[in-house]
């Protein structure tokens, strides 16, 4: 489904992504992980184009990543993003953050937009907050809208960049719950994240990079337990 072949960039004369070559499937949950400063946040963001590649390419659903135009909107529409901050519209409430992109982007009439909104706050469980404006909810809440907004857009795959990073640590299992879902759904997800019980659970596989490249990808139990790579095991023996 999104497949990224030889890509590199550089940042001045720091090559952020080195010769990456990644092929992520339908339904299939890649956890990315690795050292801060590795390009996880980088590689996201050349997924849906925030940032642009040096060389080779990107292509989802057989379609390349076109530079810009029109064309580059609706793809980047097929992909849904959830920072480590939430993004909210503050001065929009919950309903109207997850009516907007369908209304704006998608042209459904306002009648659908507000019933597929309620019916996503409802599977992220945060119906009953609605009405409210972001600012009066939990962080917790807030990341759940966020991913309902996203899947407002009816995307073909979710980028999470350290979506639980900025939580309360009694926050990050609900938002946690709500991503594993998603995954049992069947969606196609990419997450960066430290949360290494998800990646045990929901992951098909795991990408560990480090130093702009990837250097190990395997199956979650084997990773973990057996990592081949020096600079995986470097890794995994800080954060286990
Ligand atoms: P973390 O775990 O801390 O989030 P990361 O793996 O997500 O790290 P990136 O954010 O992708 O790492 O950054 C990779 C490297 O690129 C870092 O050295 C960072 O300083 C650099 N970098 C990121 N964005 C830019 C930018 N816009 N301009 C210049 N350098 C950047
Ligand atoms: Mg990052």
């Amino acid at each position: 489904l999104v497949v990224l072949d030889n890509v590199n960039k550089h940042f001045g004369a720091l090559h952020v992504l080195q010769d990456i070559d990644l092929t992520i499937a339908r339904g299939e949950v890649v956890v990315v992980i690795g050292p801060s400063g590795s390009g996880k946040s980088t590689l996201c963001r050349t997924i849906n184009r925030l940032e642009t590649i040096d060389s080779g390419s990107i292509s989802i659903d057989g379609k390349p990543l076109p530079a810009e135009g029109r064309e580059l909107a609706r793809l980047r529409a097929d992909v849904g993003m959830v920072f480590q901050s939430f993004n909210l519209f503050s001065h929009k409430t919950v309903l109207e953050n997850v009516m907007l992109g369908q209304l704006k982007v998608r042209k459904a009439d306002k009648k659908a937009a507000l019933d597929k909104a309620r019916a996503l706050l409802d599977r992220v469980g945060v119906a009953n907050q609605a009405d409210k404006y972001p600012a009066q909810l939990s962080g917790g809440q807030q990341q759940r809208v966020a991913i309902a907004r996203a899947l407002a857009m009816d995307p073909k795959v979710m980028l999470f960049d350290e979506p639980t990073s900025a939580l309360d640590p009694e926050m990050i299992n609900e938002v946690l719950e709500v991503m594993q879902q998603l995954a049992r759904d069947g969606m196609t997800m990419v997450v960066v994240t430290h949360e290494m019980g998800f990646a045990r659970s929901a992951a098909n596989r795991v990408v560990f990079m480090a130093d702009g490249r990837i250097v190990e990808e395997a199956q979650p139990d084997q990773f973990f337990s057996n990592p081949r790579s020096d600079r995986a095991k470097d890794f995994l023996s800080k954060i286990l």
